[in-house]
């Protein structure tokens, strides 16, 4: 029981605390339950792998996306995970291709360009690409990481923009941090 509660405090957002929860939930489940579990991840590692030219996760190399003749190839939106992809996707507003960058530049972790996907991202700029969207995060990581980009694709001649970020909807102004209202500042739209 010690080594399933270990296990699960690994996985990113939870602690020891909903680590036991989880186990403890395990327990009284049947014997089919926590089988139908085990197999749903051993097929997730060994059915579930990158897409070789975005690097969304698939089932089909090239994925979906990338072989959708629908989607408008002369847009890349820049994202950092694949999540990322899947939240995008989610709105429905997005037409245009992705590349996932497999995380953000770090120096205090030491992820440095060579450590994401960027050189692959270079290769993909054919003279089909007419635009790049840097859809990175809105903190200090996905901010470097995405000034790193512009500088690297500036030189070309492809259009680049920013999503714009700003204050979250439903949210209060006098609740938003600086960074926040700043973004949603430069990022003002005319009416
Ligand atoms: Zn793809």
């Amino acid at each position: 029981m010690e080594r399933a509660i270990s296990e699960f405090s690994k996985l990113p957002g939870i602690g020891r605390k909903s680590a036991q929860r989880v186990v403890f939930y395990l327990l009284k489940s049947s014997k089919f339950e926590v089988q139908q579990l085990a197999e749903a991840l051993i097929s997730l590692k060994e059915n579930v792998k990158f897409c070789t030219t975005c690097y969304n996760i698939t089932e089909v190399d090239p994925c979906h996306i990338c072989t959708n003749e629908k989607r408008d190839r002369s847009t890349i939106c820049i994202v950092e995970e694949a999540n990322d992809v899947l939240a995008l996707e989610r709105t429905s507003q997005y037409k245009g291709l992705y590349h996932v960058l497999g995380g953000a530049l770090s120096p205090l972790e030491g992820i440095g360009p060579d450590d994401l996907r960027i050189k692959e991202l270079m290769r993909r700029l054919s003279d089909s690409v007419s635009e790049m969207i840097i859809a990175t995060n809105p903190n200090a990581e996905g901010e470097a990481t995405a000034v790193y980009l512009e500088k690297l694709i500036k030189p070309m001649s492809i259009k680049i923009s920013r999503i714009a970020r700003g204050i979250p909807v439903g949210g209060d102004l006098e609740y938003a941090d600086e960074i926040t209202l700043a973004r949603a500042i430069e990022g003002r739209v005319a009416l």
